[in-house]
């Protein structure tokens, strides 16, 4: 069955590829429109060219249109997926310099079970209220439509548009249970024939099922811990020494994301990070991690590009992973980055948003993990608090799986309600438009010293230009 796609934040190149990539093995998607958003015109049209060139050389039946306008990339639409991201990565970097000036290592966004560097729950206002935007016209134009939330933060966002918007079908989706699998392939196990599960929250997932052959499979993730370790890239963080002291700690295992959300004991400083996350990184969300992140999604941002101007001048097939490999080369993509990222021209992405539309559509079941309102299906969190499990989809809709056996006492209750308190305390600010609630969540953070800091961290901040919708919302003169 053919669908319109809307894809807002489009020229989030790689993003876009992988999701093209998909749409192009999906054939029960033949003959769909995908419109691509984005305010940046330049990043837009090299997506552009490349999509229509990707379809050309694979012969699907799908046809592209760009725009700079949200509401042609929502009207008519049957999803629109949501990648943008507000300010870029420049703006993350303004607010937390800002922050650090004021004594917030790594911003006032770093909060713990929450130190992921472009998670940003209280200082970018702009981002959480293009969501909701978003959602807005969504009701307005294609009220039958599914919103997609890949950008984050994705728990916050879609708690709020749950509330803001509650009449719009909104769903989020991160890669993060890929973890599962890696632990598996560590192991030596056959990935088809694990029986798992993960709950939690999106970045605070918890495996409460690891079955293989019929037998509890956990303890062969327990042996895992005295194997010596390295990490190849500042993200390789499932098997560190941080993942096996949250095991010891909570008592299951956290999976993808989840390692690097541990608390401020793990992320004090440069000398913490590295013996908890490795060396030489760090892990991702220290200074230095973060910094080789940047650099190579610019070097990823260049290699598409330059496979853009190779579309525009040659007629050879440029989607092959010799010439994609290439370029990576030239532009130095890590290895590990460009299977990642690139990996599409070969095979599916393992990204689950044309496998989520594949479902809904032909109504083939499909498992995924998914980020709805809980609705009871974690005992113990509320009802209107977004979760991420995993769950069936079909014509029908989804379909969440019993979480069995139930999460543990200590991730319950001493670190998914934390991370709930802080999520919140966030949407709290934003629905009543009301600073308190973020301000007193600066003065539960450690790092806060007196009552002046926090005033000052957020006026910087709230004062810099591109935050006047901030000050209005907020009342802040
Ligand atoms: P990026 O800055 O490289 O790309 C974002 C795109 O959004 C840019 O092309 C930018 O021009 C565009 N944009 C900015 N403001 C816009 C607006 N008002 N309307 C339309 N487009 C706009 O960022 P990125 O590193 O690709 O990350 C994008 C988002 O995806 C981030 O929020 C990131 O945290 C998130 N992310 C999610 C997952 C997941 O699995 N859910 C994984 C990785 C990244």
């Amino acid at each position: 069955m053919s669908v319109r796609i809307g894809i807002i934040g489009a020229g989030s190149a790689v993003f876009s590829m992988r999701v093209v990539g998909d749409l192009i093995r999906a054939e029960d998607l033949s003959g769909s429109e995908i419109v691509l958003m984005d305010i940046d015109e330049k990043r837009l049209s090299a997506v552009e060219i490349l999509a229509n060139r990707f379809v050309e050389e694979f012969e699907a039946n799908l046809k592209f249109k760009k725009t700079t306008d949200l509401d042609d990339a929502i009207r008519d639409s049957d999803f629109v997926i949501n990648t943008a991201l507000v300010g870029g990565h420049e703006y993350l970097e303004k607010a937390r310099e800002i922050g650090e000036k004021y004594g917030y290592y790594r911003g006032i966004d770093a909060q713990e079970f929450n130190m992921v560097s472009d998670y940003y729950t209280l200082s970018n206002f702009n981002q959480l209220s293009y969501f909701v935007n978003i959602a807005r016209r969504i009701s307005e134009l294609s009220p039958k439509a599914w919103m997609i939330q890949a950008a984050n933060p994705v728990f916050e966002g879609t708690t709020l548009i749950t509330r803001a918007v509650p009449e719009v079908n909104v769903v989020g989706f991160c890669h993060g249970h890929h973890g599962v699998f890696e632990i598996a392939k560590k192991i030596g196990l056959d990935v088809e024939k694990l029986d798992w599960q993960i709950a939690g929250f999106n970045h605070a997932i918890w495996l409460n099922r690891f079955r293989y052959d019929g037998k509890d499979a956990y303890p062969l993730i327990e042996k895992l811990q005295n194997e010596n370790w390295r990490p190849q890239t500042p993200f390789d963080d499932q098997l560190s020494p941080m993942a096996f002291e949250m095991l010891n700690f909570y008592g299951m295992m956290p999976i993808g994301d989840t390692v690097r959300n541990s608390t401020w004991r793990y992320h004090r400083n440069f000398k913490t990070k590295l013996r908890w996350y490795g060396s030489p990184w760090g892990g991702a969300d220290s200074e230095l991690g973060w910094e080789w992140y940047k650099q190579t999604l610019k070097s990823t941002v260049k290699v598409i590009e330059e496979l853009a101007k190779l579309a525009l001048e040659s007629k050879e097939r440029i989607f092959k992973v010799e010439r994609v490999s290439e370029l990576a080369k030239k532009f130095n993509v890590p290895e590990e980055i460009f299977q990642e990222f690139f990996a599409v021209v070969e095979e599916e992405s393992g990204e689950q948003h044309i496998p989520f539309m594949k479902a809904l559509t032909s109504g083939k079941p499909e498992r995924l993990v998914v980020n709805i309102r809980n609705n009871g299906v974690i005992p113990g969190i509320p009802d209107d608090v977004v979760v991420e499990i995993p769950a069936v989809v079909d014509s029908e809709g989804i379909h969440p799986e019993k979480i069995d056996p139930p999460l543990n006492d200590q991730v319950l209750r001493l670190y998914l309600y934390p991370r709930m308190v802080r999520m919140e305390l966030a949407v709290r600010a934003f629905l009543e438009r009301d600073v308190n609630y973020i301000y007193e969540i600066l003065h539960r953070d450690p790092r806060t010293r007196s009552e002046g800091q926090v005033e000052s961290v957020i006026e910087e901040i709230a004062h810099l230009p591109e935050n006047k919708p901030m000050r209005e919302h907020y009342k802040i003169p």
